[in-house]
């Protein structure tokens, strides 16, 4: 096995802005989910820095991207831990407005004993980030190497983001997750790469993702509707790759992850795609950089937890 060839400071050096959501994730611990009207007695709870926004920016950072982030928090506790946490890894968290009445984004999260789990999720300020802070904080996505983005901030927010970064020549990733609506044809054309896992690839496209081959007809059929590349992640079977190159081919390209033992696979997909784009954003290669994903993604699922699984640059060999 090889070291990921790095810069002698083992750095990479790229540009990473993250347009998404922050949230804290109230972590309930319970012998088994509760029924319609009951009252049980947890085993534990725990505040956990999340947000697909938030997990993709630390994944970014410690992949060794300079990150960005651009969200919005409410002018409360919640809100001063998240962006207390993202600046401990180095983002640079200029770009996150504090909303005055709004609360911040929480995800309740109960997670039974079989590891099962039931989760609500309030937006509060995530649902505040609005198009016009993208023009106001316009300078972080037209100098970044790359900008990422998820679904849990407004769509026309993204819309707006994903349109600035393109028109000055930027990379664009989105990250379509969670599915809460058909994507428009203009966003699928608005990204550079569209990473969906397999439950979004199948609302997506229509087509049913239970293996590989069936993720190759779905980022066929999400070429067709507008996409441009297309990276389906399939847990524990890897990744699926088709580029605007294989459009006129035969199929895309099957990477099978290293095999773990798997422990947790919260954020598994947060710490692809910020993975992913921190290789980008230094101008790897994409072959190189999937396989960075991929490589950072295994070691998480080793670890318990979102934020506190994802690992550092120096953990990575491919
Ligand atoms: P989550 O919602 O839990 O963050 P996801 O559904 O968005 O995950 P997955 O497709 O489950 O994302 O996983 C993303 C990537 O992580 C996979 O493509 C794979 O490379 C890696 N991965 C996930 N599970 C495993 C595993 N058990 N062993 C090795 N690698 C894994």
């Amino acid at each position: 096995m090889t070291s990921m060839k790095t810069t002698a400071a083992g750095q990479q050096t790229g540009r990473v802005t993250v347009v998404g959501s922050l949230n804290m994730d109230l972590v309930i611990r319970a012998p088994r989910l509760p029924k319609e009207g009951e009252t049980l007695v947890g085993r534990s709870f725990v505040n956990v820095p999340g947000g697909k926004g938030g997990n993709q920016a630390v994944a970014a950072a410690r992949l060794g991207a300079q990150v960005a982030m651009i969200g919005r928090v409410g002018n409360d506790d919640n809100g001063r831990q998240l962006v207390a946490g993202l600046r401990r890894d180095g983002i640079d968290c200029n770009g996150v407005a504090t909303d005055p009445t709004l609360p911040t984004g929480v995800a309740m999260i109960v997670v039974d004993d079989a590891g099962q789990n039931a989760i609500v999720i309030v937006a509060g300020s995530n649902g505040a980030l609005t198009p016009a802070a993208m023009a106001v904080y316009a300078s972080r996505i037209e100098q970044a190497d790359v900008l990422v983005c998820q679904r849990e901030v407004p769509d026309q927010t993204v819309l707006a983001a994903m349109n600035l970064a393109r028109k000055h020549g930027r990379i664009v990733v989105l990250n379509p997750a969670p599915v809460t609506g058909p994507l428009e044809r203009g966003w699928l054309e608005s990204a550079d790469f569209l990473i969906p896992n397999e439950l979004e690839a199948s609302a997506l496209s229509g087509v049913p993702v239970e293996s590989p081959e069936s993720a190759q007809r779905a980022a066929k059929k999400l070429q067709q509707d507008g996409a441009r590349n297309v990276i389906i992640t399939l847990g524990k079977r890897g990744v699926v790759v088709l580029t605007e190159g294989d459009r006129a081919g035969n199929g895309g390209k099957h990477y099978l992850p290293a095999e773990v033992e798997a422990i947790d696979t919260t954020a598994a997909g947060d710490t692809f795609v910020g993975g992913f784009c921190a290789a980008l954003a230094a101008k790897r290669p994409l072959d190189e950089a999937v396989r960075f994903g991929q490589a950072a993604a295994a070691l998480s699922v080793t670890r318990a937890g979102a934020q506190t699984s994802i690992p550092y640059l120096h953990e990575i060999t491919l």
